[in-house]
């Protein structure tokens, strides 16, 4: 499993989530020349080790287990994949 960053991360991307994550899976950081580029975070599903330490920390609440996302925001599951081929 994974966990999923979606819609309401999009223009907010305050890195909250990456500050806390113990395994570094969320990217871009801020440190990576990319983070400029893209509209929000994305987490790496092969690393994501489903602790949930990102949740509470995401001020719009963007974050969700793969198996709780809502159904509207079911395309940010391969969007976030994508992000890591
Ligand atoms: S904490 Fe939420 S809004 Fe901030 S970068 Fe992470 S997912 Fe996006
Ligand atoms: S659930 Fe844990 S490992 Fe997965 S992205 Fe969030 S903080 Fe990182």
């Amino acid at each position: 499993m994974t966990f999923v960053i979606t819609e309401t991360c999009i223009d907010v991307k305050d890195t909250a989530c990456v500050d806390v994550c113990p395994v570094d899976c969320i990217h871009p950081t801020k440190e990576e020349a990319q983070f400029e580029e893209v509209t929000m975070l994305y987490i790496d599903p092969d690393e994501c080790i489903d602790c949930d330490a990102c949740v509470p920390v995401c001020p719009v609440d963007a974050i969700y287990s793969e198996d709780e996302l809502p159904e509207d925001q079911s395309k940010y599951t391969q969007l976030n994949a994508d992000f890591f081929e």
